[in-house]
């Protein structure tokens, strides 16, 4: 298989009266953190709910291919049996349940007809352990801070094999110590394999994180920088807004 874990080609979607993205092109190296950025509107969570499924094939053009192969994915649950799987900034937990039935959910761990409990607190264990050791298991999502759910939904997406993980404005409501422990989070899951898209308004984070950037302006692919010599704010910042800033 080549370098590239996805590529997405020639991706337009249109909205009543609105040309959401324009002929998108997106390409993710294999076991890179790529992060994908641009003004607001400009059209980067649009992409990546075509990439979820959300947007089924269908109601776009162009064409995803993942691992070496064209994909059609029809809904949501297709893309994530795939091995992509997408977190947004509206968390899809639970709060009345506890830590471990939200990592299982939709997927328990079972003997013959019935849920193996004891299994599944061990492996939701087993899964934090990397994360977060010390969140206990038991807890109801409800009563954990924003960030300690964002690992949450990390660590249910790891229980699901994950293989490329998109990350949508993940810390655009967590404090610097939860965004620092969240990147830290992603780039371990890099040194383990795991590809990720990470959407980010934060250029500092960005910079600190990147292996590649793509620049997304009104819809339309504006950049994509990949030599160190561009990672910097100002060359990101004139892509964004398509004219230099004054210092
Ligand atoms: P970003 O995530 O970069 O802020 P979006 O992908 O959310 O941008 O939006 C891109 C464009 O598509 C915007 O003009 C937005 O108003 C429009 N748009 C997004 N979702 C919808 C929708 N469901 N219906 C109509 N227009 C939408
Ligand atoms: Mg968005």
């Amino acid at each position: 298989m080549g370098d590239f874990i996805l590529e997405m080609r020639g991706i337009t979607k249109d909205f009543p009266g609105v040309r959401a993205l324009d002929n998108v092109e997106l390409k993710v190296k294999r076991g890179e953190i790529h992060c994908l950025v641009g003004e607001n509107g400009s059209g980067k969570s649009t992409l990546m709910k075509i990439l979820s499924g959300f947007y089924p094939y269908g109601e776009f053009q162009g064409q995803i291919i993942f691992e070496g192969k064209e994909r059609r994915f029809k809904n949501i649950h297709d893309s994530e049996a795939a091995g992509i799987v997408t977190i947004y900034q509206e968390l899809a937990l639970v709060p009345e349940m506890t830590v471990y039935e939200n990592i299982f959910l939709g997927h328990e761990i079972r003997n013959g007809r019935f849920i193996d409990w004891n299994r599944t607190i061990a492996e939701a264990k087993r899964v934090l352990q990397e994360l977060k050791p010390d969140l206990d298991v038991s807890l109801k999502v409800k009563d954990l801070g924003v960030g300690h759910q964002q690992i949450v939904e990390i660590a249910k997406a790891l229980s699901k094999n994950v293989k490329l993980l998109v990350l949508d404005e993940p810390t655009s409501s967590l404090n610097e110590d939860d965004s620092e422990h969240l990147l830290r989070i992603i780039k371990e899951l890099k040194n383990r394999g795991i590809t990720s898209i990470l959407i980010s308004h934060k250029l500092k984070e960005v910079l600190e994180v990147a292996d590649t950037i793509t620049v997304l302006r009104d819809g339309k692919l504006v950049a994509r920088l990949e030599r160190k010599e561009d990672f910097k704010e100002s060359v990101i910042i004139k892509h964004m807004v398509g004219r230099e800033i004054e210092d």
